[in-house]
């Protein structure tokens, strides 16, 4: 089989990466082993433009809120999908020092974040002691039916192998790359944690964070808005919900934990007025790194190796952006941006 690019992974990294290449009329293969518990098949897709205590806008926010939007919304029309959606995030403060900086924030006339109009509009819902603020627009990605539409696409057009990878039969020269029967110009990993153990990317400092999350059933929670006090709380589907989630730099596995689960169920008692039931909780771990910027490009001795990853906590709102920037550099040799560009860690990686 011959084609131009072989793609490993079909989270979100490598469903926009095919997505360009697709759109650019390139050949390519994506191999992906369906794991259950890949971080995209866990996360909410919450893209929230502000992070932090000090309420500060996020890395490139404003760039890539412009270009994902429009992005988003262009796949889900292709697939018939509704793949993003807006909605303010409803921001409970937990202390009243947390309301004074939020307070303080407004006042400095912060993007994205408001004052509420009816502090106590949620009371029949929530439990809250000092009002909240408002944090507009976030968006929603729906990851699942992106995702799912995207590889039954893959299928349709024989561009996706359902297997596992195994990088130890890579076999690679400065012309292309051979892998089983498949003969490709180059290899992109997209395959999330799994780069932090392959042969030609494991010295990029990934910094692995394990996040759970829980999901209830719940009537009467507004699934218009996003809620945070302490946890994020958002709608997935009807009067089902996601709560999560915790940044663990060091576990032993992947496993769900008792610990979380607790926690979760007593932030749930005392914040929800209204019933709910816990009907799954699951884990995974992020493919983070030091610098919190992706790692975009080519292996710097092995020229026909690619990466797209280090996505952190950001997937939704990283990934689209710099899977244009791959496709771009490797359909027109455009630069890939140099804080992103893996040719950053080149000492290392000839290492
Ligand atoms: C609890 C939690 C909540 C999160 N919430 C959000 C959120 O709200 N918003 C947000 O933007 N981000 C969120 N994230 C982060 C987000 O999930 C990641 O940034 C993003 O999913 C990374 O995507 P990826 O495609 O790079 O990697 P992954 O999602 O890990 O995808 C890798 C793919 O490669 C496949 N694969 C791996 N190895 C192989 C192999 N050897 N052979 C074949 N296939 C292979 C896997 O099956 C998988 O499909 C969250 C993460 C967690 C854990």
């Amino acid at each position: 089989m011959q084609t131009e690019f072989l793609i490993i992974g079909q989270g979100v990294s490598g469903t926009w990466l095919s997505y360009y290449l697709q759109k650019a009329n390139k050949s390519f293969i994506v191999i992906d082993n369906d794991q259950p518990n890949a971080a995209s098949r866990i996360a909410a897709g919450i893209i929230n433009p502000v992070t932090g205590r000090r309420i500060v806008k996020t890395w490139m926010i404003d760039e890539l809120l412009t270009f994902l939007v429009l992005a988003y919304e262009e796949l889900g029309n292709e697939l018939s999908i509704k793949a993003i959606e807006r909605k303010s995030l409803i921001d409970f403060h937990p202390t009243p020092q947390m309301k004074i900086a939020f307070d303080e924030r407004c006042k400095e006339n912060a993007d994205f974040l408001f004052q509420a109009e009816d502090q106590w509009q949620y009371q029949n819902i929530f439990n809250y002691d000092f009002g909240f603020g408002k944090v507009d627009p976030c968006y929603v990605v729906n990851l699942k039916e992106i995702l799912t539409t995207w590889r039954i696409e893959l299928l349709a057009n024989n561009q996706l192998l359902e297997e596992n990878f195994e990088v130890n039969e890579l076999k690679y020269t400065d012309t292309g790359i051979n892998y089983r029967d498949i003969k490709a110009e180059k290899v992109i990993f997209c395959d999330g944690i799994n780069s932090a153990r392959n042969p030609f990317f494991k010295n990029v400092p990934f910094a692995l964070n394990k996040g759970e999350t829980i999901f209830i059933e719940s009537a009467g929670i507004p699934n218009t808005h996003i809620f945070k006090k302490g946890m994020m709380l958002t709608s997935i589907e009807t009067d089902l919900y996601w709560i999560g989630s915790n940044y663990l730099w060091e576990f032993s596995d992947d496993n769900p934990t008792e610990q979380f689960r607790k926690q979760t169920e007593l932030l749930l008692r005392s914040w929800l007025k209204v019933p709910f039931k816990i009907v799954d909780h699951k884990a995974s771990v992020r493919p983070a790194n030091i610098e919190r910027r992706p790692f975009v490009g080519f292996h710097p001795t092995h020229k026909n190796i690619g990466i797209l990853n280090g996505m952190g906590t950001k997937g939704c709102s990283l990934a689209p952006y710099f899977a244009k920037q791959l496709a771009d550099h490797l359909v027109h040799h455009h630069q890939i941006l140099a804080e992103a560009d893996i040719k950053r860690f080149s000492k290392i990686l000839m290492r």
